[in-house]
Parts: structure tokens; C-alpha cells; sequence
């Protein structure tokens, strides 16, 4: 697993994770990681796996490299900690090589993910926007609904960004008001995930509805419907916090 200790500058030597813009580079046996004996220079540390340096290197160019979403499907816990991780910090630094107040130019600190302007003193750190998800259950049944950009006949649960000043609790309400007009009474936390598509922290919450009439948006939901655990549409992937929130409301009316 990965250890956040940031290993000293003068080490360029152990596992290495080549990413491009889309995809990750198999190493020589077909797994996420290889040894390097050299980093390249640009490369970031992340800290140590297993107990050996590890960091990440962004190529450029159109690397034909499997999928990032595809590492993720098959990947241990361990492991999808650490993709999304390496790719966080890597789009980060990509996208924040100046000031965003003064426009100077940035340097990347060694000791801890920081981007510090050596003109104004401003030193940003890698954005992490927290998300709420949540499952709208009303008995057995489950809230279910399709964005615009689902595959087809994808349903999911609902999701949404938190606002600044908002509390996590109140965004649940209003994500689900907004999109599919249920009010919602008891509120419960379910866990959370990294989703580094880009940099979103997705907070899991049960959410009972006080109401089972519903009432979409058509932007954001392009139709939503209760489904009983026996009648499911297609569903997201297995790995998705989304997925964990249904398996576990199923379960558990299964054993009612
Ligand atoms: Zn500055």
C-alpha cells in the first residue's frame, strides 16, 4: 500500500508509474508498476510502496496505453489509492505551472505536494472537490436516474458538488430536490471514495425519502424511477461507490 511520506529528493531510484493523458503504462510483467533504476527527471515522488520509493511520471504524446478507468476496474484498494493519487498530483502540477494571482511562474516543493510562487508567496495545493452521492431509498425501493452522459440504459444514484459554505448534509437535500424534486428526512453516512476523473472525493449517503413522487429536471436527469431490488436497470461499474450504495441497500432488504 502507499505510504504518503515524501521519500528525500536525491532518491530517483524504485517503482515507477508511467501515465499519459488517458492511460497508464503496463509494466514489463503486465502490472501498474515497474522498477526504474532512473526516474526521469521530472518525475513526482508519492511516497513509498511496499516499503521502496515510488513516483509518477506524465508522458506526453498519444501512448496507446490501456485506459485509466480500466486499471481502476481491476485494481486493488491499495492500488486505486495509489492511481488516483499519482494521477491527481501529476494533472495538478500540469495545470498549475503559474501564479493564479500574480502569473509568475510556480515551483513544485519537494517535501510536500505544493506549487509555491517565489514572487508573492501564494502556494497552492492540489484541488480536491468533495462531491456528495447519495441513494434515495423509500422502503425496498431504490431512486434510480440517467444523465445525458450515461451509456445507454445506464441508470445511477444521484450526485453533485458541494457548494462553497454549504454543510455536506445540506447539499444531499438540495442535490436531491434539485434533480428529481424528493424531499428527503433521515440522512445517513455511507463512506467514501476517491473519483480522480478529475479530482472529486465522492461522500456516500443513504438518503430516505419522505416523499415517492418525483419531478426531474431534464438537464442534469434525463429520467429517474423507483426500481425494487428484483427489477434493476443496468448499472455502473462494480468499483463505483455508486454500485457499493445499491449492493448494500440490497443486502440489506434482502435479509429483512
Ligand atoms: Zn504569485
Amino acid at each position: 500500500m502507499l505510504r504518503r511520506e515524501m521519500p528525500p529528493a536525491d532518491i530517483a531510484t524504485g517503482w515507477l508509474l508511467r501515465l499519459s493523458n488517458d492511460g497508464a503504462a503496463p509494466a514489463a510483467d503486465g502490472s501498474l508498476l515497474g522498477w526504474s533504476d532512473a526516474w526521469p527527471e521530472d518525475a513526482m515522488r508519492l511516497g513509498y510502496w511496499n516499503d521502496a520509493p515510488v513516483a509518477v511520471a506524465l508522458e506526453s504524446g498519444d501512448a496507446q496505453w490501456p485506459p485509466l478507468r480500466d486499471w481502476l476496474a481491476q485494481a486493488s484498494a491499495a492500488e486505486s489509492e495509489l492511481l488516483a493519487t499519482a494521477l491527481q498530483v501529476t494533472r495538478w502540477q500540469r495545470d498549475h505551472r503559474f501564479c493564479g494571482r500574480c502569473g509568475h511562474s510556480t515551483r513544485r516543493l519537494l517535501h510536500e505536494f505544493a506549487m509555491q510562487c517565489d514572487n508573492c508567496g501564494l502556494r497552492g495545493y492540489p484541488r480536491i472537490s468533495p462531491c456528495i452521492i447519495t441513494l434515495v431509498t423509500y422502503g425496498k425501493e431504490m431512486l434510480l436516474a440517467r444523465s445525458p452522459r450515461f451509456p445507454p440504459q445506464r441508470y445511477s444514484t444521484l450526485a453533485g458538488f458541494i457548494e462553497p459554505g454549504e454543510s455536506v448534509e445540506a447539499a444531499v437535500r438540495r442535490e436531491v430536490m434539485e434533480e428529481v424534486g424528493v424531499e428527503v428526512g433521515r440522512v445517513s453516512f455511507f463512506k467514501s471514495q476517491s473519483w480522480p476523473f478529475p479530482h472529486s472525493l465522492m461522500m456516500g449517503f443513504f438518503a430516505e425519502a419522505a416523499s415517492r413522487r418525483i419531478r426531474i429536471d431534464g438537464e442534469e436527469i434525463v429520467d429517474a424511477a423507483w426500481f425494487t431490488p428484483e427489477r434493476l436497470p443496468q448499472l455502473p461499474p462494480v468499483y463505483s461507490i455508486s454500485r457499493q450504495l445499491i449492493e448494500t441497500h440490497r443486502g440489506a432488504v434482502a435479509v429483512r
